[in-house]
């Protein structure tokens, strides 16, 4: 520095048009000056500090520029789609995912990922047995796929802060990222996810239950059941179906007489008639789904309640089952106390509902109709009611012959001939006051050869209940 200053004085001394005194004034330094000047440059670690902040900022200004860049870019030349778990594409998005990955290996290229999840479906049959499903979905994370030849970033994510305000699920979204010359891909992807979940349900019955004032399709959809496996007294099936149909064919006769479209139906009787069967046949064969509700069922007020009857899915029926047992106004639940749930009152209003144009079928099914308030029944909430009782002599025939005939094992005629014979022991049961449920024979039926069947039912009958 020393020497440098020495040369610019050199300089400026050989030129006549520079004034003298500003070479001293420019090149004179205190003497503090130059001490830290002299300290600094002959200071290995700072130069070495100097280098690398140099460097570092030098980075910050790349890093910046890329991630400029890189959102430009994206903005430019990708293209999103965000689905969150509010929408039905939702769910379709994640079981096409998961049925790509169950087909091929190929296909599934998230598999790689480490982030899986898994959601599992219990179907629980009336006979107390039940089978699980698992399906691997993709997990919270992100996750790549090819799809008709373009790579698409899925990330999904889980809002663990906040959830949704009813019914407690916390809110996901699945974020599509592919190149925008391929967005026209996301509708298509789309169509397929929902027909491959439309196809899933076709002939099959869906039933609905209700998380907080949501319905949610429970377990898979099951196989519908022929309406007339469920055997049920002489003429009371055709009565409820006919009702029903002219019901559903009504609605602008309804609406020009400004009544609210909606019919309830009550069955009653013993345990094992066939009720619920028989409503979830019926719901088959119209392609209606079930939207079962427990009015005994923690957590449920009124309010809920009410929104729930008002907000149930199209071509759906509401399902309620025991609905003498729901009215105990308080609960006591040995955690938490007192737990409040739905009141009578608010009861029938939820089923009057606001006047409305939406279609309502609501089934009730009770084993002690004796117990309801006659306010229950008035016409408007219940306008067809129907005893579904225990096996009748005709009904315990017809039962035997729908199982046993058409099998290898035994003649036509003998099948016949067997349930005659059962017609007759459930005629003399019944004038002797005993009776058998359709459930009871039914099982009698699954666990025996029809001659053991008949051998066996005598022990099946009991008293008549009162
Ligand atoms: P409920 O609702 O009256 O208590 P379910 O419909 O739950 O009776 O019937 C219980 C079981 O008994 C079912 O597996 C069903 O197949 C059989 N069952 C009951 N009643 C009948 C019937 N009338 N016809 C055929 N099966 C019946």
């Amino acid at each position: 520095m020393t020497s440098n200053t020495a040369a610019n004085v050199s300089s400026t001394s050989q030129n006549p048009l520079t004034p003298p005194e500003a070479p001293i004034m420019n090149v004179e330094q205190p003497a503090g000056a130059s001490l830290i000047g002299g300290f600094l440059e002959n200071n290995p670690y700072f130069q070495a500090g100097f280098g690398l902040m140099g460097v570092g900022v030098g980075l910050t200004i790349l890093r910046q520029g890329v991630v400029l860049g890189t959102t430009a870019l994206r903005r430019r030349m990708l293209v999103t789609l965000e689905i969150n778990n509010k929408d039905r594409a939702y769910e379709w998005f994640l079981g096409w995912m998961a049925n790509s990955a169950a087909s091929t290996s190929r296909s599934k290229p998230w598999m790689r990922s480490h982030q899986l999840s898994v959601e599992t479906m219990i179907e629980q049959r009336k006979n107390g047995s039940s089978s699980a499903l698992f399906k691997l979905v993709a997990g919270p994370g992100t996750h790549w796929f090819k799809y008709d030849g373009a790579w698409i970033q899925v990330k999904r994510e889980r809002e663990t802060r906040s959830m949704q305000l009813m019914s407690g699920v916390p809110w996901e979204t699945v974020t599509l990222t592919t190149l925008s010359r391929d967005r026209d891909l996301f509708p298509k992807l789309l169509s397929e996810a929902r027909d491959l979940a439309m196809r899933g349900q076709e002939g099959k019955l869906v039933i609905h239950t209700a998380w907080g004032t949501e319905w949610r399709p429970f377990g898979l959809p099951r196989r519908k059941r022929p309406l007339q496996s469920v055997v049920l007294e002489t003429g009371i099936s055709k009565k409820i179906q006919e009702d029903i149909k002219s019901f559903l064919q009504r609605r602008q006769w309804y609406a020009d007489r400004g009544i609210p479209y909606r019919r309830g139906y009550l069955l009653h009787g013993p345990p094992g008639s066939g009720k619920t069967s028989f409503i979830q046949a019926l719901a088959g064969s119209l392609s209606y789904d079930i939207c079962l509700l427990n009015l005994s069922e923690r957590g449920l007020t009124d309010d809920k309640l009410n929104h729930l009857l008002s907000n149930a899915p199209e071509r759906s029926f509401v399902l309620i089952e025991d609905v003498d047992a729901a009215f105990n106004k308080r609960v006591q639940t040995t955690e938490d106390g007192y737990q409040s749930s739905i009141t009578f009152s608010g009861f029938l209003n939820a089923l009057d509902g606001v006047a409305s144009g939406e279609e309502r079928v609501i089934f009730m099914t009770t084993n002690h109709v004796e117990r309801l308030d006659p306010a229950l029944i008035r016409p408007g909430r219940v306008d067809l009611s129907a005893l579904i009782d225990d096996a009748s002599p005709v009904q315990a025939r017809t039962l035997f012959a729908q199982f046993y005939g058409g099998s290898e094992d035994i003649s036509e005629d003998e099948v016949q001939r067997l349930a005659k014979t059962l017609e007759e022991i459930v005629e003399a049961e019944r004038n002797a006051g005993r009776r058998v449920s359709m459930a009871a024979l039914q099982g009698m039926f699954i666990r025996n050869s029809a001659k053991d069947a008949i051998a066996g039912c005598h022990e099946l009958f009991v008293a008549k209940r009162t």
